[in-house]
């Protein structure tokens, strides 16, 4: 059976048709019914977050941060490293990414390059808990409230990450996540908004449902509201958060000990309770890289290129600055698969085919 990259945790089906049956009995399919309600409560309570909003996406949500923060053109200082939608919902949002390079050991945006990339222009900083790992979450608040600055955490990996006592979602102005079916804690589609301030998060709670209030048009919204259906899957999967972590913590303690020390692996800093949500490897070059994905390939093995390319190298990107950290790390790391419920003999196989391709 091919083995990908990651296999969505799938709750018993019995639980999951349990809050189905709640939406036949009710008829109530959407527009903030009592499974949405009921997930926000208890994934608000879960995290120590007040201000939750559950939307449909952690894309949309990048966008609502943005907007809820009035920030509407400009630049926005990000990191290269990251899925694409960090980099194309500032854009999307009609602002300028400027891209600060990474620091090698967690590949998160390097704080101490922040400064010098601010200008009059600047807006906002849109850094990455890439995988898991945590930004310099301190400085950066430092720097920001020294410029006058927004800071969103683009915190799609984050779920179950906990960084100096508290949820690593905890931080910024907003922090973003997404329940995607790949990541760690799923909806199917779905993702959220953590809003420190009250009156960002009442703005943002308008713009999420289209900026008004019964017949009181407000101000501009879009719909990113999430289903019914969708809170439903997020219930069902609740109680098995730490379940799904643990095995993931599990799996993560077989590759290293089976790959020992052949190929690059990020330090994680410390105060850092790490949620597991990847297992990136680092190659010696890129065709260390191809030649392991291609033995693995042909044993039908699919790990992916997390992340490739550099976001500054963008074709739709113009003159994005260069970042050669971000560029090289790119170029030659990978995540291998990772789920829950993987067999300790699979994970086996794919290091021992690892070890067999690097020098
Ligand atoms: C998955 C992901 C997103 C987008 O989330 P969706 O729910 O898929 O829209 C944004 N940023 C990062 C870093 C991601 O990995």
């Amino acid at each position: 059976m091919s083995v990908y990259v990651t296999k969505s945790f799938m709750p018993p089906k019995e639980e999951y048709i349990k809050y189905i049956e709640r939406i036949y009995n009710n008829g109530i399919l959407t527009n903030q019914g009592p499974n949405v309600r009921e997930l926000s409560d208890k994934l608000s309570g879960y995290l120590g977050v007040d201000n939750f909003h559950y939307v449909s996406n952690g894309t949309v949500a990048l966008q609502l941060a943005l907007s809820a923060l009035d920030i509407d053109g400009g630049d926005v200082i990000t990191t290269p490293f990251s899925y694409v939608a960090t980099t194309s919902s500032i854009l999307w949002q009609r602002c300028n990414p400027v891209f600060v390079d990474i620091e090698p050991n967690n590949f998160t945006i390097d704080a101490a390059k922040i400064e010098s990339a601010i200008t009059p222009n600047t807006r906002a900083i849109m850094p990455v808990h890439v995988f898991g790992y945590a930004c310099d979450v301190d400085a950066i608040q430092k720097i920001a409230d020294k410029h006058n600055l927004k800071v969103i955490y683009d915190g799609a990996h984050a779920f179950g990450a906990r960084y100096q006592g508290k949820s690593l979602l905890s931080y910024g102005d907003i922090s973003t996540c997404s329940f995607h079916a790949t990541k760690l804690f799923h909806t199917v589609e779905g993702g959220a908004c953590i809003v420190r301030d009250a009156a960002v998060s009442n703005r943002l709670d308008l713009q999420k449902r289209f900026g008004h209030n019964g017949d009181n048009h407000l101000a501009l919204g879009i719909n990113a509201k999430n289903s019914e259906f969708h809170a439903a899957m997020g219930l069902a999967n609740f109680p098995y958060i730490d379940h799904i972590i643990s095995e993931r913590r599990r799996a993560s303690m077989c590759y290293d000990y089976a790959l020992s020390g052949c190929v690059g692996r990020p330090r994680a800093q410390a105060g850092l309770e790490y949620n597991y949500a990847y297992y990136p490897v680092v190659f010696r070059d890129e065709s260390e890289l191809l030649r392991v994905f291609g033995a693995l390939n042909r044993l039908d093995i699919y790990p992916r290129r997390y992340f490739y390319p550099s976001l500054n190298n963008l074709s739709y990107v113009p003159g994005a600055n260069a970042c050669p950290i971000s560029t090289d790390i790119a170029s030659r790391i990978a995540c291998l698969p990772l789920y829950v419920g993987m067999p300790d003999a699979t994970i086996n196989q794919i290091a021992s085919v690892v070890k067999q391709n690097v020098r």
